[in-house]
């Protein structure tokens, strides 16, 4: 089950192509309702993450 809702209207500005996500869509567009990154005080861009990631069933 996801963490957000999923919206028909792509989150404008963001680019993913983490496709094996259930909120990816064609395009490399983010479905999800909002996201969220993380973590603090990160050093470089391999330590974030998309913390709503929510693996394809
Ligand atoms: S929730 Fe995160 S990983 Fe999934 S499509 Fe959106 S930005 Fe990408």
């Amino acid at each position: 089950m996801g963490k957000v809702s999923m919206t028909g209207d792509p989150i404008a500005r963001v680019k993913c192509v983490v496709d094996t996500c259930e909120y990816w869509g064609n395009g490399d567009m983010c479905k999800a309702s909002s996201i969220e990154i993380q973590p603090p005080n990160a050093k470089d861009s391999h330590e974030t993450d998309c913390a709503t990631f929510s693996s394809k069933k």
